[in-house]
């Protein structure tokens, strides 16, 4: 049996939650979006409407079109008010305990046919299912960041998830208009296994002084053409979401190669996490970002 998704709960309206908020209202969708207090979920309306009014001052977007996607997304407070939502992703920190208390909270008041996502860039989506009374209706959906630019989708299947579940998923992640590929439930899934050992990689790099982050960054720009360097792109996911995938990583994979780097952990303990917090390897208090190191 497909289900048909029409209406779609956002838990955590953070970077990620806000961006699919974002784009499954532009698609169409009704959308509720939950976090643990109203100025969070205040904060990620307002980026989102901050992105839109971007596109429309770019010309991209009429502005009557921006005020009926927001006003397809509605704050929600309480899980109840998920209870006729036909697809909730869990979009919250990167803390295994954190899903886990969401999910058990949550279960008792969705619909028996609701179909339950994590956007986890890391987490077993099989243990996380195992914990709700539906993992033959749950998947791992895990967009990239940012959510409105970025064209894939990872589709994860738990060791329950029915044949149903994908397909609706599926057709959802077409209807944003995003392409997707199948990774097997192992730790990191196919994106993460491989761009953050590499980012772990650059910490290290950094950490033993064999580049400056500046040097590091512009030897991976221009050296192997990658759009962003990796210090920038740790900024720009999150150094708190680096350093929890690469635990992930170390601990679901037991090897010693994946250690996270303890120059990661100090800006971690320190606050320092990135673009959200205005401090990371780079300093985006001033007009330009400035090198940490
Ligand atoms: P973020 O720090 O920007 O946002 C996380 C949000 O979760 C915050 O607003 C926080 O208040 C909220 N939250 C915490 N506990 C909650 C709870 N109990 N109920 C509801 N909301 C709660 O983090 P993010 O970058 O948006 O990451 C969110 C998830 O998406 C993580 O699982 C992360 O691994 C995953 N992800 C992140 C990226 C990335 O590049 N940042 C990419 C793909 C997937």
């Amino acid at each position: 049996m497909t289900i048909e998704i029409r209406k779609v709960g956002v838990i955590g309206a953070g970077q990620m939650g806000s961006g699919i908020a974002q784009v499954a209202a532009a698609s169409g969708y009704q959308v509720l979006l939950n976090d643990i207090s109203e100025e969070r979920i205040n904060a990620g309306l307002a980026t989102i409407n901050g992105n839109l009014s971007r596109q429309v001052s770019k010309g991209h977007l009429a502005d009557g079109e921006r005020t009926e996607i927001l006003s397809r997304i509605v704050p929600a407070a309480s899980y109840e008010d998920f209870a006729d939502s036909d697809l909730v992703i869990e979009a919250a920190v990167e803390n295994e305990d954190t899903k886990r208390k969401i999910f058990q909270a949550l279960c008792p008041f969705l619909k028996p046919t609701a179909i339950l996502g994590t956007n986890t860039s890391s987490i077993s989506v099989t243990r996380l299912a195992s914990i709700t009374d539906r993992p033959e209706q749950f998947i791992g959906i895990h967009f990239m960041n940012p959510v409105p630019v970025m064209q894939l989708v990872e589709l994860i299947r738990g060791i329950a998830t029915a044949e149903g579940t994908f397909e609706a998923t599926r057709d959802f992640v077409d209807k944003l208009g995003k392409n997707f590929t199948v990774a097997e439930d192992f730790p990191g899934f196919i994106v993460n296994r491989i761009l953050l050992p590499m980012i772990n990689e650059a910490i290290y790099t950094l950490y033993e002084g064999v580049g400056s982050v500046e040097s590091i960054d512009s030897a991976m720009r221009l050296g192997a053409n990658h759009p962003m360097g990796p210090l920038q792109l740790a900024d720009f996911i999150g150094l708190d979401t680096c350093l929890s995938i690469m635990q992930v990583l170390y601990e679901g994979l037991a090897d010693s190669k994946y250690r996270p780097c303890p120059l990661l952990v100090k800006y971690v303990e320190a606050g320092w996490l990135g673009r959200k917090t205005r401090r990371g390897f780079y300093d985006y208090r001033g007009e330009k970002p400035v090198p940490t190191r």
